[in-house]
């Protein structure tokens, strides 16, 4: 079944803007061929990572399966640099696609938050979010720059 919600939320995109360095204030963590892993404005939970394509996708079957790959691959380096990093005892990893489900990013992405909170805060729409101050996402992003630049296999997988 092909999704019933497909809309053109933001032309141009957000996130591509992000991805190619039209727009720098997501400080990128670490990248790939085919994906880039971010720190989004919006941080419900500080420590928030976007792992995202670069190139512009909506639904995940429109991935090859490289960008597939690298995209999980991705996913499972922002976990250990979460679960490392940013003091949670543990994580949350999200997709919501569309409007209606509260998102305003029609880019692919995955939301990979650290959580300490039991029971988990109440779900909102990550448009009522304020933004983080640009000098904390830096410091976010730094620190898992450092996670990666610490091993040499995840250093070599992100060299690009
Ligand atoms: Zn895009």
């Amino acid at each position: 079944m092909s999704f019933q919600y497909r809309t053109r939320l933001s032309d141009p995109c957000a996130v591509c803007a992000k991805v190619t360095g039209r727009e720098t204030d997501w400080p990128v963590v670490a990248s790939t061929t085919h994906a880039v892993a971010l720190v989004p404005s919006r941080q419900q939970h500080l420590g928030t990572t976007l792992v995202v394509p670069r190139r512009h996708v909506f639904d995940p079957a429109d991935l090859a399966d490289d960008e597939a790959t690298e995209l999980y691959l991705m996913v499972r380096l922002m976990v250990d640099a979460t679960m490392s990093s940013a003091q949670a005892n543990y994580y949350h990893i999200s997709q919501y696609v569309g409007a209606p489900g509260g998102e305003p990013i029609d880019h692919l992405h995955w939301r990979v938050e650290p959580r300490s909170q039991t029971p988990a805060r109440k779900w909102s729409s990550i448009a009522d979010v304020p933004a983080t101050p640009q000098a904390e996402l830096a410091t976010i992003a730094a620190r898992y720059r450092g996670f990666v630049a610490a091993d040499p296999a995840r250093s070599a997988m992100t060299a690009v």
